[in-house]
Order: C-alpha cells, then sequence, then structure tokens
C-alpha cells in the first residue's frame, strides 16, 4: 500500500513540558489506523500538529511526499487532510442537510452569501452524503432534535463533504454507548474501504480499537511505544505494562 502521511521526529513542547517527544510514523493509503494512549498521552497535540492547529517544536510532516510541517490549517484542509468537528451552536439550528450544504459550499468555495442560490446545487450532493452515513431520512430534521449517535453520523458526513483523503477522528466516538460506538467506526471502516480514504483515529474503548483499526500505535507520555496490528500490539510487553495493565 501506497504511503500516504509520513511523519518524522515530531515533537511538541509546553515551556520545558514536552507533551510529544520525536514520534516517526506512517499511514498508509486505505489503512484505518488508530492512536491509543492513556489520557495526557500527547495525542491530541499530535493530532493538532498534523491539522496544522499546533506549530511542532521540532520535526516534520509530509502528505504524499510534499512537506506540510507549520503550514496554516486551512492549506493542510485543502492539501485532502480533513478532520471531524463537533456540531455547535447557529449550525444547531440549521437542518441535517443544510449543515452538509453547508460544508459543500465552503469546500466549492462559494461564499456564505450565496447560499440561497447553491442550495439547490449542493442538494443531491448532500443528499447522497446523508444516504451514505444512513442519515438520508432525517434530511429536513433540524439537528438540535437529533439523538447523539445521529449527530456523530452527520459530523462524520460533513468531513466527507471535503472529500479528504486522510481524515483525522479525534475520540469520536467519545459519549457514546458501546453499540452505537461500534456502529459509528463500523460504518466508517466501511466507508474507508469503499472510498479507499484513510482514517487515523483516537479511541478508548478497545474493542472498538481491535474490531476496526488495521494497525495500531500506542503513544505513552509523549512517546511512541507500539505500532503494528493488534496482534503485534497486544504481545508488546512496554504495552501491557503501561497501557492494558498487564
Ligand atoms: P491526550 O489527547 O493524549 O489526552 P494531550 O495531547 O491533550 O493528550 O495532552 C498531552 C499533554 O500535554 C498533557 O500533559 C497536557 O496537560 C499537556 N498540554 C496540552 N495542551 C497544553 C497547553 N496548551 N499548554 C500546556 N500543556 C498542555
Ligand atoms: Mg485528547
Amino acid at each position: 500500500m501506497t504511503e500516504i502521511l509520513r511523519v518524522e521526529n515530531l515533537a511538541k513542547s509546553y515551556g520545558t513540558f514536552e507533551a510529544v517527544k520525536g514520534i516517526s510514523f506512517t499511514v498508509r493509503e486505505g489503512e484505518m489506523k488508530a492512536l491509543i494512549g492513556p489520557n495526557g498521552a500527547g495525542k491530541s497535540t499530535c493530532f493538532n500538529m498534523l491539522t496544522g492547529q499546533i506549530r511542532p517544536t521540532r520535526g516534520e510532516v509530509f502528505l504524499d511526499g510534499a512537506r506540510i510541517t507549520g503550514l496554516p490549517p486551512r492549506v493542510i484542509w485543502r492539501r485532502g487532510v480533513g478532520r471531524t468537528f463537533q456540531i455547535t451552536g447557529t449550525y444547531q439550528s440549521m437542518t441535517v442537510i443544510e449543515n452538509v450544504q453547508m460544508a459543500l459550499i465552503s469546500h466549492n468555495r462559494r461564499v456564505f452569501s450565496l447560499f440561497g442560490r447553491a442550495r439547490a446545487l449542493y442538494r443531491t450532493e448532500a443528499l447522497a452524503l446523508l444516504d451514505r452515513v444512513g442519515m438520508a431520512d432525517q434530511a429536513e430534521r433540524p439537528c438540535s432534535v437529533l439523538a447523539y449517535g445521529d449527530l456523530k453520523k452527520l459530523e462524520l458526513a460533513i468531513a466527507l463533504a471535503h472529500r479528504p483523503r486522510l481524515l483525522l477522528m479525534d475520540e469520536p466516538t467519545a459519549g457514546m454507548a458501546p453499540s452505537a460506538r461500534i456502529a459509528l467506526m463500523q460504518l466508517t471502516a466501511d466507508i474507508v474501504t469503499e472510498e479507499g480514504l484513510s482514517v487515523l483515529f483516537t479511541e478508548h474503548d478497545m474493542d472498538v480499537v481491535f474490531a476496526h483499526a488495521h494497525h495500531i500505535m500506542v503513544l505513552n507520555r509523549g512517546e511512541l511505544i507500539a505500532d503494528g496490528n493488534a496482534a503485534e500490539v497486544r504481545a508488546n510487553p512496554q504495552v501491557q505494562d503501561v497501557y492494558l495493565g498487564g
């Protein structure tokens, strides 16, 4: 498989505290990869460096072999690195399909004042995306009335509207019931398989991780202590010590 993301010696310090201590890894095309580790391990800091939200203290990030280290979030996003965002504020008062249409308008560089006219233009595409996440029947409902699990599916559809080649999902199933967690990540895995995009996600539920990740990385106190398939990671003594509790 072709490698899409390459991370080399990536580090982030806050004052004298090094939250991420020079980690290196790759994500391949069509791969679903998990980044796990205890709270405070540095997972979100790592994701925020990949999306440009945080400037690394040192190290490099390459997308398709091109250096993207320290580029502004908007530029990295345009290059195909997407992420899921929580639907909040005014987006809550819009309908499900309007939220996806907004994402498509933004992706196609239309200005928001054209929303009225663009509405019809992106309706079909928006419906197709909603159908893809099993939400087509809820298209006209306001987001504010959605069940939590459905809101998470909508967030996935919005992220997909930007046609990412690599999608970063930081704790996508936080706050969800176990069965809903499995369902959301199964849906994500199906999309990965069908569309050939790559997903890097963090997740606390080990059942979800072992069921859906092709490869798993373990971060502990800013250091990458394992990177491999489920069997390799499970068998890693360091992982058993610090993460899985023996
Ligand atoms: P995780 O997502 O794995 O739980 P984080 O990346 O959020 O971990 O945090 C890693 C470490 O960096 C933690 O010890 C956290 O307290 C620290 N940290 C995160 N952001 C900041 C910040 N802005 N200033 C200082 N320390 C931070
Ligand atoms: Mg985090």
